[in-house]
């Protein structure tokens, strides 16, 4: 490591050490070299190009597809001593004269900018005149096609290449398969690049996945038992629901904010911004809400839908914990979540290449909801990653469910499903099995089959969850005609002629979020609360007198630290980690003066 880029962190950014490859990736690039980045969420990216532009003569150029993003970036940047600024379509005519001003001096260590603004205007000339440290290419998997994010200006980042041969660029992403890797490196970077994969596991986050009763309820009863007073994300498919969640969870006295992309802009740029600048928000969105939001502390991302793949989850769960401190990611399921899946599952099993993809892609995600044993090695696996289980850190592994052999139970709802002609649902289904008379019953003359009140031994919710699980397992699946019907698969054979069982597993409504690490107030400080909040209260007077977000004076990690430690110099103060030179400089002195006002600990 040299000795440059660890005082460059030590310094500026007040970390001690490198996290995973950091320290790797950051010398080859300071050296010149050219790299794809693939690191999770949180896990670190910025510095990798962050420090190479402190170090490199010349202004670095990043290039980011959000603003919000970009402008959270330079604002933290600056809050730690270094020149940065941002060109975007947001900027007034003064401040982007001020920008273009700072460039022309030669003064920016990082200038952000928008690919279409590098593109479509003068700048590539103009920066072809200035030294430049280094081009970072961020959340490059918008570049491929194929992903949800796709840009196409990102496919003309290509002539940085032809432009600038001898400047070292880096692409960096937390989303991408073997195969958008590739696509990164080939239309990005030179074939001389190195790429770096670090695990893309998040060991602090902790996987809960249950069964969906009255999700509303359980959603409280889950924010109320261990998150009170925590910032955290809701995702909901519908607009609607995201509206009806927010305000019901306002009359629980829990603090919610609706997001999706049918409110105004105005709104939604508001409800961001409380967000991202208040303590304790619950953000309930659909998934227009999330890419580029950088918010540290949120502690937990909770799904009352099942979301589109496993990548995607991986994508809305990563949100949470950045800051590497404790963090959940909860989600409910059910039945009708399983049926509209496999019948989106059915619609897209077709000869393209890319509706196989999409097939393969929700198989993995049922895989992952239905498992039973740890969550960690189906989730990674997506990534090509293997991890033997064992986590420790997720519901399954906190509290094993129970399986048991259901080869009985699963051939009477097989052969009733067959019985009533593959043409209904999962109610009806149960309402023969358990001997319900209904009218329709009656009228189809389904009270006379021979598996009419066959389920009596046990009740609607188990044979639900049985119908789930094989429709989960492919044994069963949804009537092509898409009126909620079931029918037998091909798969469900050998169970039927008796040559394989089943094993299925007991449902759980009730989180197996072991109680033994209770996360209150979205606190990392297991301490005295009074001085925590005192610290939290200083920090906000400290973002609002300063316009910015709190985590942007320090982080949670920063504040628990300081508490640990009680330093009462500002050279102790120092060696707090997240305490950098200039954030020493600006706001050593007001957190001294607060932990000196703090209750003394001395005695215990
Ligand atoms: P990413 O862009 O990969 O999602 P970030 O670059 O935003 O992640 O980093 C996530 C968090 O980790 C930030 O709060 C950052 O300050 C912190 N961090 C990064 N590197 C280190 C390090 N070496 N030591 C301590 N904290 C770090
Ligand atoms: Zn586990």
């Amino acid at each position: 490591m040299s000795a440059r880029t660890q005082a460059v962190l030590e310094q500026v950014f007040g970390y001690r050490r490198f996290r995973d490859r950091q320290g790797e990736i950051i010398d080859w690039i300071a050296e010149g070299g050219d790299a794809l980045v693939l690191m999770p969420t949180g896990g670190g990216k910025s510095l990798c190009y962050q420090i190479p532009a402190l170090v490199r003569p010349g202004t670095a150029v990043v290039i980011s597809p959000l603003i919000a993003l970009m402008e959270d970036q330079v604002s933290a940047l600056r809050q730690q001593g270094v020149e940065a600024a941002a060109l975007h379509s947001g900027l007034d005519p003064d401040q982007r004269r001020a920008v273009d001003q700072a460039l022309r001096a030669g003064s920016l260590d990082l200038l952000y900018v928008a690919p279409e603004r590098l593109l479509n205007s003068d700048l590539l000339e103009r920066l072809s005149r200035h030294p430049i440290a280094l081009f970072a290419i961020d959340e490059a998997h918008c570049v491929s096609q194929w992903g949800h994010d796709f840009r196409p200006e990102y496919l003309q980042l290509h002539v940085l290449g032809e432009r600038f041969p001898n400047v070292p660029k880096v692409a960096l992403t937390a989303t991408a398969d073997a195969r958008t890797r590739t696509e990164i490196a080939g239309r990005l970077l030179p074939d001389t690049a190195k790429t770096f994969i670090s695990s893309f596991d998040r060991p602090n986050l902790r996987y809960y996945v249950g069964l969906k009763q009255r999700p509303r309820e359980q959603l409280l009863r889950f924010i109320q038992a261990r998150h009170a007073q925590a910032s955290g994300i809701v995702y909901c498919m519908s607009r609607r629901a995201t509206e009806q969640i927010a305000d019901w969870l306002n009359t629980r006295g829990v603090p919610a904010l609706a997001y999706h992309a049918g409110l105004e802009a105005s709104v939604r740029q508001h409800h961001q911004e409380r967000f991202l600048r208040e303590d304790g928000l619950v953000m309930v969105a659909t998934i227009a809400f999330g890419m580029g939001i950088d918010k540290p502390d949120v502690r937990f991302v909770a799904h009352l839908d099942l979301p589109k793949s496993l990548e995607s989850y991986y994508q809305e769960t990563g949100r949470a914990g950045r800051d590497g401190l404790p963090a959940d990611a909860w989600m409910v399921y059910g039945l009708q979540d399983i049926y509209r899946v496999r019948q989106m599952s059915a619609a897209a099993n077709t000869t393209d290449e890319r509706k196989r993809d999409e097939h393969r892609r929700l198989e993995a995600l049922l895989g992952f909801c239905e498992a039973s044993g740890c969550r960690r090695p189906p989730l990674l696996a997506h990534f090509d990653e293997d991890h033997a289980g064992g986590c420790g850190n997720c519901d399954n592994c906190l509290e094993p469910p129970s399986t048991r052999d259901a080869t009985d139970a699963a051939r009477r709802v097989l052969s009733c499903v067959y019985r009533t002609g593959q043409r209904f649902g999962a109610g009806h289904v149960v309402d023969v099995l358990l001997g319900h008379g209904t009218e329709r019953v009656r009228q189809l003359g389904h009270d006379r089959l021979s598996t009419w009140s066959i389920g009596t031994d046990l009740n609607r919710s188990h044979w639900q969850s049985i119908i789930r699980q094989l429709l989960a397992h492919g044994m069963l699946a949804p009537d092509p005609d898409g009126h909620g019907g079931l029918r037998l698969t091909e798969s469900c054979r050998p169970l039927l002629r008796g040559e394989a069982t089943i094993q299925l597993r007991e449902d759980r409504v009730r989180p197996a979020l072991s109680p033994r690490r209770t996360i209150t107030g979205g606190s990392p400080w297991q301490g005295d609360p009074d001085s925590w909040a005192a610290l939290r209260a200083e920090r906000r007077r400290l973002a609002e007198e300063a316009g910015v977000p709190p985590y942007v004076i320090f982080h949670d990690a920063t504040l628990a630290a300081m508490l640990e430690a009680r330093p009462a110099t500002l050279a102790e103060m120092a060696s707090v980690p997240g305490v950098g030179a200039t954030k020493l400089e600006r706001y050593g002195e007001a957190f001294l003066a607060a932990l000196a006002a703090l209750p003394s600990t001395a005695g215990d």
